[in-house]
Parts: structure tokens; C-alpha cells; sequence
């Protein structure tokens, strides 16, 4: 009997090597990873440049902790606030707690500048903010929710994309002080907001003094061929998170702010043991300064673009699929019926995907996949789904 907690409905394979976008299991069969780890593994696997730096660093010192200063947690915030425009970081070790430092914001900003005793935030159906108490509590699925209560109290729910909701619950809730969203909503279903929507979120919550928060957490660091998915429209958030591909695989989260959302917290207002140590913020630093060189937003937008075009017209003669959607390498296809079984299908074929929401099939490649490497992902992927939709 396994002595892990049994939170995880796991595969039956194990990889102990990988290159580039394969990965190879305990027999050598290789796999194509069209997964990344769950959108983490943004250079691949074994990226010369990143596992030189770490081993590098690992070699100098791995972690001190922040009762000192960190000059790489220093550099690193320096690239973020360059690449967004916002003015500081907080560094954590994963999405939940670049979240929770979020929500951790809203409330100190309700606070200490709206002077709310209770203040409340906004948050979207389908969302996904991550696990702790605070983060499933802002998250919008029960299932995932239920046996947890009481939830944290102070989320107010709307349906994503929808104006006039969030309109009619700002005027109702005095005490709201944030709009909290993914940009791309991922666990949901690769669900885009569009620049329309981000908009009137950015002038509404400008109208009523409300923090505007982005969790870029799947989305972010270049996923979708811009740094930030809400580049793709002309507002900046107040409060952004990021994590997944940040380390490319070594853990750490991260909580920017900016204008309103800036400056708020003093020492002891938060903090993390490990949080943004030499280590992760080393694998941070190479990963943007690899996305930077070999053009890895350029890439994600030319290769996704073909990747959604091409997997479109091969599924187009299937009435069961009912679209193709996302943007760069983060892409969902979405059938009418529950897909859950095209995973381990997939895997004894050699590819690595992921279905979320049910009946979406949710490709998160690593940012280096090449065109061959697409055009292999739409030869192993098109068949099966053919052969699942004629059985199922
Ligand atoms: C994965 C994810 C999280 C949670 O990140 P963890 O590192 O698992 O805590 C939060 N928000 C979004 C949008 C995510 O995709």
C-alpha cells in the first residue's frame, strides 16, 4: 500500500528523463509533451542554459532566507516590473501563494485606504485560484469545495465575461474592493476573456476605486505569445499573479502590484520562508533571459497559431468537436461529451495532453515546440479523437 495521501487519480507511468518537449518513461519510450507539466515546463526539459545556471547556483548557495537580501529576488523583480510595467514583487513558491498574497492586498487595501470593515471581492464562475483555504474559496467549482467549510468568507461570484453582472454587484456591494480573474481561465476550460471585457473591468474598477486583479498564473510569462495575457489589450491590472512557467520547473510564485496596489504592505503585513530564494529566482532570471533570446513569444504566437489552425481544419469533418479555442500554446478543444478517457488513449500513443472541465482537451506545450513538433502532436492527436468520438 502506497503511504501517499490519495489526492491524485495518477497515471501509470513515470518519466525519469526528458529533452526538449519529450520525455522518456522507465522502458526509453519516449513521449511527446503537449502538457508541460501543467503549463511549467516552459524551456522544455533539460534546457542546456537552465540547468547550467541552477547547477550553477546550487553550487554557490541555495537558499539564505529574506532576513537577508537576495540580489537575484532583487534582479528578478527589477525584469518583471520592467517586462509589465508594475512596481513591485512579492516571490512565494507557487500560484496559491502569489494568490493568497493578492487577496491578502485586497483586504489591506479595503482597509487601510476604503476604510471597509469587511471588504469583499469579486471573483468568476469556472475560476481556478489555487487550493489553500482562501484561494479554493475564490475558486468557482463546489466539487472541489465540498467537505472544506466553512470557505473563507468575502468572495461574491459573477459569470465570467459578463459587464453587466459585475456592474450590477459593484453597485450593490459598497464594501467590494477587487475584481479578481484569469485573463485565460484555464482549469475552467480555456475560457478568454476578450479585450472588450478586460477593458471594462479596468474602467470600472477605476470608476469605484477597486483593485484590478489578473491571476496569470497559467496564462502569464509568455504562454500565450505576449509576457502577459492582459497585454493582449491596453489596460494594466493593479495586482498580477505568476507561477507555473516562471521557475521552468523549479517552484516559485510571484505577486506584483502597481499604482493603487503598491506600497501597501510594511515589514510583517506578509512574508515566506522560502519564498523567492537564490535557487528559484536563478531559474526565473534564465527562463525570461531564454524566452528574450531565442524569441519564445514570437514562437508560441507562430506555432500555436498554426497548431490551433491546423488541429481546426483536421477536426472541422467531427460534429462532436465543438471548437477549437486560446491563444498561443495554450489551447483547449472542446467535445460535447465528457473526454476524460482520451488521456490515457493519448499516453499509450505517446503524447502527454490533459483534459479539464470534463469534455476539454487542454494542450499546454513547452514555448520551444517547433512546427514538426506541432504537426506531430496533430498526427498522434486527430486520430484519436476520431476513434474516441465513433466508440463513445
Ligand atoms: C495552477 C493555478 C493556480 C494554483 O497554482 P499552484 O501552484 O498549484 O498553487 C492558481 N491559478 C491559476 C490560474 C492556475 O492555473
Amino acid at each position: 500500500m502506497s503511504h501517499l495521501m490519495n489526492t491524485y487519480a495518477r497515471l501509470p507511468v513515470a518519466f525519469v528523463r526528458g529533452e526538449g518537449v519529450w520525455l522518456y518513461d522507465e522502458q526509453g519510450k519516449p513521449y511527446l509533451d503537449a502538457l508541460a507539466g501543467i503549463a511549467v515546463s516552459t524551456l522544455g526539459h533539460g534546457h542546456p542554459r537552465l540547468v547550467e545556471a541552477i547547477a550553477r547556483q546550487a553550487k554557490a548557495v541555495i537558499h539564505t532566507s529574506n532576513l537577508y537580501r537576495i540580489p537575484a529576488q532583487e534582479r528578478l523583480a527589477d525584469r518583471l516590473c520592467e517586462l509589465s510595467g508594475m512596481d513591485e514583487v512579492f516571490f512565494g513558491n507557487s500560484g496559491a501563494e502569489a494568490n493568497e498574497c493578492a487577496i491578502k492586498l485586497a483586504r489591506f487595501y479595503g482597509h487601510k485606504v476604503k476604510k471597509v470593515e469587511a471588504p469583499k471581492i469579486a471573483v468568476m464562475e469556472h475560476a481556478f485560484h489555487g487550493r489553500t483555504l482562501a484561494t479554493l474559496s475564490a475558486t468557482g467549482n463546489v466539487k472541489t469545495q465540498l467537505g472544506f467549510e466553512p470557505l473563507v468568507p468575502g468572495f461574491l461570484r459573477v459569470p465570467f465575461g459578463d459587464v453587466a453582472a459585475l456592474t450590477r454587484l459593484i453597485a450593490e456591494t459598497p464594501d467590494l474592493v477587487a475584481v479578481m480573474f484569469e485573463v485565460i481561465q484555464g482549469e475552467g476550460g480555456i475560457r478568454l476573456a476578450d479585450s472588450e471585457y478586460l477593458r471594462a473591468v479596468r474602467s470600472l474598477c477605476d470608476a469605484h476605486g477597486l483593485l484590478m486583479i489578473c491571476d496569470e498564473v497559467q496564462c502569464g510569462l509568455g504562454r500565450t505569445g505576449k509576457w502577459f495575457g492582459w497585454q493582449w489589450s491596453e489596460v494594466r491590472p493593479d495586482v498580477m499573479t505568476l507561477a507555473k512557467g516562471l521557475g521552468s520547473g523549479v517552484p516559485i510564485g510571484a505577486c506584483l502590484a502597481a499604482g493603487p496596489a503598491a506600497g501597501l504592505f510594511g515589514p510583517g503585513n506578509h512574508g515566506s520562508t522560502f519564498g523567492g530564494n537564490p535557487l528559484a529566482c536563478t531559474a526565473g532570471l534564465t527562463t525570461l533571459d531564454v524566452i528574450e533570446t531565442d524569441a519564445l513569444l514570437d514562437n508560441a504566437a507562430r506555432v500555436g497559431g498554426y497548431l490551433k489552425a491546423t488541429l481546426a481544419a483536421r477536426l472541422a469533418h467531427l460534429p462532436q468537436v465543438k471548437g477549437v479555442r486560446g491563444q498561443g500554446l495554450m489551447l483547449g478543444v472542446e467535445l460535447d461529451r465528457p473526454c476524460g478517457a482520451l488521456v490515457l488513449d493519448a499516453l499509450e500513443a505517446g503524447l502527454l495532453i490533459n483534459v479539464t472541465a470534463e469534455r476539454v482537451i487542454r494542450l499546454l506545450p513547452p514555448l520551444i515546440l517547433a512546427i514538426e513538433e506541432a504537426q506531430q502532436i496533430v498526427e498522434r492527436l486527430v486520430p484519436l479523437v476520431e476513434r474516441f468520438v465513433a466508440r463513445h
